[in-house]
């Protein structure tokens, strides 16, 4: 069984066991392909599922059940825009620390 493509933050689960395929055609909520959706349950007692196809999820870095990017945990778009603004100003997007700093702050502003 292939694993759901999924930021930590939906994870939020002390087994990947505990992962099961949910029956029948699942619509992907951005290219509309049918594909395998899972569900979960997390620490906190919140069942998960996926909304996402995986090509969708991995092709842009994107969390299968929220959207966000897995890894800073903001809006896809956002990020990305975000890397072009980086390059464009002479910043070198392969330096995580970096990049890290500024997704951190952008983060903060798109919750506030
Ligand atoms: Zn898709
Ligand atoms: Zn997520």
């Amino acid at each position: 069984m292939s694993l759901p493509y999924i930021c930590k933050r939906c994870l939020d689960t002390n087994s990947q066991k505990s992962f099961s395929e949910l029956p029948g055609g699942h619509q992907c909520s951005k290219c509309i392909d049918q594909y395998t959706a899972f569900k979960w349950k997390t620490l906190s007692g919140e069942i998960m599922k996926t909304h996402l196809c995986f090509n969708c999820a991995q092709k842009s870095s994107a969390c299968q059940v929220c959207g966000l990017d897995v890894v800073y945990f903001i809006p896809v778009e956002l990020r990305d825009r975000t890397l072009k603004i980086i390059t464009l100003e002479g910043g070198d997007i392969n330096d995580n620390g970096l990049v890290r700093k500024i997704m951190d702050l952008v983060r903060e502003e798109v919750k506030s």
